[in-house]
C-alpha cells in the first residue's frame, strides 16, 4: 500500500507549510485538502448553486474539470490559485465543509491523490474519515495567538493591513464551528501524534516529523 502522512489541525496552524515541505523533502505527492473545499466553494459561487444546496454543490463537484500543477490550480483550464485565497471563497468553503453530500462528492477525489512513491495530506479529517490507515498521522496546533500573529504577517506580506485581536477572534470562531460540526469534525485521530508548534520554526517542526517518519 502506497504511504500516507496525514497532517491535520486547525486554521493557520502551519499544516500546509509543515505539509507541502514534508511532501517535497521525501519526494512525495501533497494533497491541501482545503483547496478542494475552496475550489467546490468557487465553483458554486460562479455557477450561482446556493451554499445551503448539498446536491446541487455535489452534482456540481463531480463535473469540475481540475488540473493540479505543483501548487497551482486550474478549473476549467484557467488558473484559479489566487481567487482560492479570497475572503469570500474562504468563508463560503468552510459553509459548504459542513454538508454531507459535499464531503462525499470530494471523498474519491481526495483519495486519488494517493499515488506511489506516498503522500503526504493537510486538512482537518485525513486522518479520521480519509486516511484512516494513513503510516503516521500528525495533529499540529499552535495557540491562537501565535496562529493570528502569522496570519498578521502574510497579510501584511500580501500587502494587506489587519488587526491582530479581529485574526484572532476570527480563528477562534472558526475554530469552535469546525470542532463542533456533525461531519467530521476537526478532533486528533486517535492514533495521531500532537505537535505543538508555537515555538517551533518551520525547520523544526519538518525534523520532529521526519524523526517519527524514520522511527
Ligand atoms: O484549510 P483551508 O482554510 O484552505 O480550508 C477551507 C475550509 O474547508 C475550512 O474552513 C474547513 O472548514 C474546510 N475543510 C474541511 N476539511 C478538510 C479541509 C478543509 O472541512 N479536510
Amino acid at each position: 500500500l502506497v504511504p500516507v502522512i496525514t497532517i491535520d489541525g486547525p486554521t493557520a496552524s502551519g499544516k500546509g507549510t509543515l505539509a507541502s515541505t514534508l511532501a517535497a523533502s521525501l519526494g512525495y505527492h501533497f494533497l491541501d485538502s482545503g483547496s478542494l473545499y475552496r475550489v467546490a466553494a468557487l465553483a458554486s459561487l460562479r455557477q450561482g448553486v446556493a451554499d445551503t444546496d448539498g446536491p446541487g454543490i455535489a452534482a456540481l463537484i463531480s463535473k469540475l474539470r481540475l488540473r493540479f500543477d505543483g501548487p497551482r490550480l486550474f478549473l476549467d483550464g484557467e488558473e484559479v490559485s489566487d481567487q482560492l485565497r479570497r475572503e469570500d471563497v474562504g468563508s463560503r468553503a468552510s459553509k459548504i465543509s459542513a454538508l454531507g453530500d459535499v464531503r462525499a462528492a470530494l471523498y474519491a477525489l481526495q483519495v486519488s491523490f494517493r499515488r506511489p512513491p506516498g503522500l503526504v495530506a493537510d486538512g482537518r479529517d485525513m486522518g479520521t474519515v480519509i486516511f484512516p490507515d494513513a503510516a503516521l498521522k500528525v495533529f499540529l496546533t499552535a495557540s491562537p495567538a501565535t496562529r493570528a500573529e502569522r496570519r498578521h504577517k502574510q497579510l501584511i506580506s500580501k500587502g494587506i493591513s489587519s488587526n491582530i485581536d479581529d485574526l484572532r477572534a476570527d480563528l477562534e470562531a472558526r475554530d469552535a464551528r469546525d470542532r463542533t460540526r456533525a461531519i467530521a469534525p476537526l478532533q486528533p485521530a486517535e492514533d495521531a501524534l500532537l505537535l505543538d508548534n508555537s515555538a517551533q520554526t518551520v525547520d523544526e517542526s519538518v525534523a520532529q516529523v521526519l524523526g517519527w517518519w524514520e522511527q
